[in-house]
């Protein structure tokens, strides 16, 4: 799960990782209270989506910058208003681009020189690693590209926690001075004990600065956090933003249905997610390209049926669907009978092909045939992809 940048620095503060002071604000009506509570000076203007590259972004109506340094407040509230219920592209969101729907006022700081920082998982060593560039404000995988020397890692022993040697050892390596280095100490400790207690999965500070007077702060923050872990976490579960995610994941997620929205035009009706991974495979070895990932599990009811065609149905990316079904656990009749269900509630008038196997396929298979619904079926997982493939075609 993702949180916006303000929500990020409000759990950084609260960790003792510095940030500049900052107000968001939800509506038009509340950007001028936002500003108020804020020093007099500049101010940078910054979209709230749950992608990065912001900065360099340009919105749909041509406006270039989702992240503006505004001379004044009046300037300020100018740039929001320009920002706000606007469509931002960025090299993150795809060229469909994210509507900007919260505005984030920080004061403007003085940088003396940007950095990388970011705290993750690695996979490799089973450990929280610690990615650290003197190359920061940039796009990181660019560096690492172009100059992997200048990219540093740390892996921490969870048993442990972050050790003072390590924290000295990436200062150093960044050069800070003693002042610079004292802060940056405390930051990257904070930083740690954030990452850990939350069950975050990244922590993402591009650029984490320093300033003439040696401070050390967040600039940016880009945070996501374990999904498996959220039942411990209460207060950041609220800290969702359903506007930031697919209408059809969250209608999804409410039946208990695994759904991950994709781009291809082929939706398809899975259980369980080997099957559904598989079954991605064999559209893509085909030709096609699957509109979408959907498992509806090993057991699911008519219920949850019904739902996920609905949910496929309503995607208008969708040309074909191919239902593929290794009833194990599963009863092929009660996916048969969702499937009638569903296209009688909410018609059909896309190709259908069905591919049904296992636990009372004959009775499944009668279903379908009684119900006169107007479908393909496939006779093995390739015969099914191939059919559904030529039909969309
Ligand atoms: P994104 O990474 O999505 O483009 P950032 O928050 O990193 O968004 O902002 C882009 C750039 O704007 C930063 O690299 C930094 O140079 C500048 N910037 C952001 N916040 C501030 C701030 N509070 N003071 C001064 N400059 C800022
Ligand atoms: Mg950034």
């Amino acid at each position: 799960m993702n949180i916006h940048e303000y929500q990020a620095k409000a759990l950084f503060e609260k960790y003792g990782v510095a940030v500049p002071k900052g107000a968001a604000a939800r509506s038009a009506a509340e950007f001028e209270s936002a500003l108020a509570s804020l020093p007099d000076g500049a101010v940078i203007v910054k979209s709230q989506i749950h992608a990065g590259g912001r900065g360099k972004g340009t919105f749909t109506d041509g406006f270039k910058g989702g992240v503006k340094f505004a001379k004044t407040k009046a300037d300020a509230l100018e740039y929001a208003g320009k920002m706000f219920n606007n469509t931002l592209v960025t090299i993150q969101t795809g060229p469909a681009g994210r509507k900007v729907q919260t505005i984030y006022f920080t004061q403007a700081s003085d940088i003396k020189k940007e950095y990388y920082l970011a705290i993750l998982l690695d996979r490799n060593t089973s450990k929280p690693v610690i990615v650290a560039s003197t190359e920061g404000g940039v796009d990181i995988e660019t560096v690492a590209h172009n100059t992997p020397e200048k990219i540093f890692k740390i892996v921490i022993d969870p048993a442990y926690g972050i050790a003072d040697f390590q924290v000295r050892e990436l200062i150093q390596k960044l050069g800070l001075n003693p002042a610079e280095s004292k802060n940056a100490a405390k930051l990257l400790k904070g930083l740690y004990t954030f990452f850990w207690e939350t069950d975050a999965a990244m922590v993402e500070v591009n650029p984490l600065i320093t300033t003439p007077d040696d401070k050390v702060l967040a600039l940016d923050a880009k945070v996501s956090f374990d999904s498996n872990a959220l039942y411990r976490h209460p207060e950041i579960v609220a800290l969702r933003d359903l506007n930031e995610e697919d209408p059809k994941e969250i209608e999804a997620s409410k039946y208990g249905l695994s759904y991950i929205a994709l781009d291809g035009n082929i939706a398809c009706l899975v259980n369980g997610a080997g099957l559904a991974m598989s079954t991605m495979d064999i559209i893509g070895h085909f030709g096609g390209t699957p509109a979408n990932f959907l498992d509806v599990g090993g057991g699911a009811s008519k219920d949850q049926v019904v739902a996920a065609f609905k949910i496929i149905l309503g995607d208008k990316n969708v040309k074909g669907i191919l239902v593929n079904i290794f009833g194990g656990i599963m009863d092929c009749n009660v996916i048969a009978t969702g499937i009638v269900e569903a296209v009688k509630e909410v018609g059909l008038k896309l190709p259908l092909v069905v591919r049904l196997e296992g636990n009372n396929v004959a009775a499944g298979k009668a279903t379908l045939a009684a119900s006169g619904l107007a479908l393909v079926s496939g006779d093995t997982m390739a015969d099914a992809a191939q059919k559904i493939v030529k039909l969309v075609a």
